[in-house]
Formats: C-alpha cells, structure tokens, sequence
C-alpha cells in the first residue's frame, strides 16, 4: 500500500484517471490531506463512498514515529524519528527571525564520504521514500505546533543522489492548495553531483540550489571530497554557471573553514578568483568539530581575515550563524547516537 504522502497532484490526475474518476478531485485530496488533515478517510465529506473504499484500498494515511525530540537552548529542535522498517532519521527546526525553517534528510546515511562530516560516517542504507521527506516537515508542525515557513534539504544525505523522490518532494509542499511553502523558501543543498546540477537547472519550480564547495581548488577539494575525483571544480562551476543563466537566481556557496586545511589568505584569494563575476553568496560555516574527525575550527582572527578577503573583493559573503551546537544539531552533526545504542550503526 502506497503512502498518501508520495503522491503529487499530478500523480494523483493520473491515479483518477486511471480509474475513470475526474481529474479535479486531485486538488480536493490534496486539500484533504494537507489543509484537513485527514487521518482517516471516512472524514472526507465531497466523495463517493465507493471511491473512499478505493482510496482506503489503495492508500495509508500514515505517521513518522518520534522517538526523541531534543530542544536547544536557541531554541532549535531536533527529532529522531523511526521509520515503518526500523530505520532512524533526524530532522531539525530553527527558529528565524523570518519564520521556521526545517532542514530535512534526503537519505538512510549516506556514501558521499565526505572527510570532515559525521553525517557520512555511515552508508547509505537506503533512499528515503518521497512520502518520508514530506512526512518529516508534516510531524515537526504537529509536534512543535508551528507552521514551517522555510525548508532546507541539508540533512543527512546527499539529496541529488535521490534526485526523483526529492523533486517529487518539492512538489508536494510547494503545492499551493497543500502546505503551501514557497519555492524562494526552499533550498537543495549538494556536494556537486554536476549531471543533476544541468537537471535540476531546468526544474520548473524556482527553488534555491546551494553548493557544498569547501576548497577553491582541486588539490585541497579532492583530500575532502571525494565527488571531486568524478566531477572536478572546473565541471562544477561551469554547471553553476548555467543554473544561473537558465534560473536567474543566485547560488549560494558553502565553505566550512577547517584550521591549516583551507582557511589561509590564499585560499580566500583563490576562492575570490574563482567565483569572481558569478551570482553567488558564500556562506562561510564554523565547523563544528566532531568526535570520530580531525578536523578543527578555523581561529576566530583566521575567518575574520578570510572573510574581509572576500568582501574586499567584492564577493557576497556571511559568516553563518550557529544553531543546535549544543544538541549535535548543528551542520554536519546530525547522527544519531541511539543508532549506535540499537546497534543499527555501521562505521564506514
Ligand atoms: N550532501 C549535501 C547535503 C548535506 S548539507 C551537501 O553536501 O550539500 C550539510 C552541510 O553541512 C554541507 O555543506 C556539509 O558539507 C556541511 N557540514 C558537514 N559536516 C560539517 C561540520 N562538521 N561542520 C560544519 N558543516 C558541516
């Protein structure tokens, strides 16, 4: 049986159609379960008894289970949900000046293995269904009682190398007659798999990307990533560079500074160099330190100096602002210790 949350609007038509029933009864399910928020079918007033009996046939209204929610002391939360085959994934809420912002995960681990980051520290198991994604930002409003207003897909996992469900996903909740979250709220986060960079430039949906760069060179960038040894920084820039030319919006560029790794003046300068002239804002990150890595923070006057660089140079730049440190929610930090606990951990 099939998750009520998987399907979009446009699946449901086809579902409709499929079985001789008007096209237009999709927007009214969607109001059913994304307005209504239905929890059984029988609630559904403007249908046939004969077609609710299919829909219960066909579909199930169902639920992630919270196992744990932690709060921080800004107020950012963290869930752990479980899902239906045992599998633990976490969610985390900010809380902005501008809203709520969630940011999802997009796999069961993840292979990207990217050297500094805890979330990579276990395979991927498997792709999230898209009805898992979508139920992430449906239980975080039922449990903190809010109205999500922001989504990044910046959780645990590598969202293009689950590429469909994840758009299916962005459908779901953009869907103006359902959870209504605006495409400019929205963004999708990768460590540059370039092929679906080129797909995802021409999605219809005027969603945000944001770029896991961290180095402004290949020699640097292959140590941290391992993607870079399949898609080299020149591929990866000439593939932001259409996004921008087909999408007209800017791309947000991530660098977590790492002490003595690319955090030198040099490497501001090279980074200036290289993003020089393109629609992009880089966000600066703190890394935070992880037990199982190396890796150490860039000192205080480090960042600052690797900061003016930039700005000197005309380059859009922030210093990102820190959330749920004190949870391990923080970037980098989402894995889940009860994993560990319930032995369903397994070290790369
Ligand atoms: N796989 C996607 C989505 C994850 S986004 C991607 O790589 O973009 C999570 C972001 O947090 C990425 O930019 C990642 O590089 C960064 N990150 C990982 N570990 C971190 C850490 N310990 N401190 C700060 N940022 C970290």
């Amino acid at each position: 049986m099939n998750s009520i949350y998987g399907y979009s609007e446009s699946d449901f038509e086809n579902y409709l159609l499929s079985l001789g029933e008007k096209k237009f009864r999709a927007k009214q399910l969607i109001e059913w379960i994304y307005r209504h928020k239905i929890t059984s079918f029988d609630e559904i007033t403007n249908m046939k008894k004969d077609f609710i009996a299919k829909l219960k046939e066909d579909f199930v209204i169902d639920e992630l289970e919270c196992v744990k929610l932690q709060e921080s002391s800004d107020g950012t939360k963290k869930f752990l949900f479980r899902l239906s085959d045992g599998n633990l994934i976490e969610s985390v809420l900010m809380v902005n000046e501008y809203g709520y912002s969630v940011c999802v995960t997009s796999e069961v681990g993840c292979n990207m293995g990217c050297a500094f980051c805890a979330s990579g520290l276990k395979k991927k198991i498997r792709n999230l269904e898209t009805s898992e994604i979508v139920l992430q930002i449906l239980m975080v409003e039922k449990y903190a009682k809010i109205k999500v207003t922001n989504i990044v897909v910046m959780g645990i996992g590598e969202p293009f190398d689950n590429y469909d469900n994840v758009i299916r996903f962005l459908r779901i909740v953009n869907n103006p007659l359902g959870l209504e979250i605006g495409a400019r709220h929205i963004t999708v986060s990768t460590c540059g798999l370039v092929p679906k960079i080129y797909e995802y430039s021409d999605f219809d949906l005027q969603v945000n990307l944001a770029i896991s760069l961290h180095a402004p060179n290949d020699e640097i960038r292959n140590t941290l990533m391992p993607i870079n040894k399949t898609y080299k920084i020149e591929e990866l820039i000439k593939a932001i560079k259409y996004y921008i030319e087909k999408t007209n919006r800017r791309v947000t560029i991530e660098y977590i500074l790492l002490k003595g790794i690319n955090d030198t003046m040099a490497c501001a300068n090279e980074l200036a160099d290289l993003l020089h002239g393109l629609n992009v804002y880089v966000n600066l990150i703190p890394y935070n330190e992880v037990l199982e890595k190396p890796f150490k923070r860039s000192l205080q006057s480090d960042m600052k100096v690797f900061f003016d660089v930039l700005k000197k140079r005309r380059i859009n730049v922030q210093l990102r602002r820190e959330q749920g440190s004190d949870i391990d929610a923080a970037c980098g930090q989402l894995r889940s210790k009860e994993m560990k606990r319930e032995g369903l951990w397994e070290e790369r």
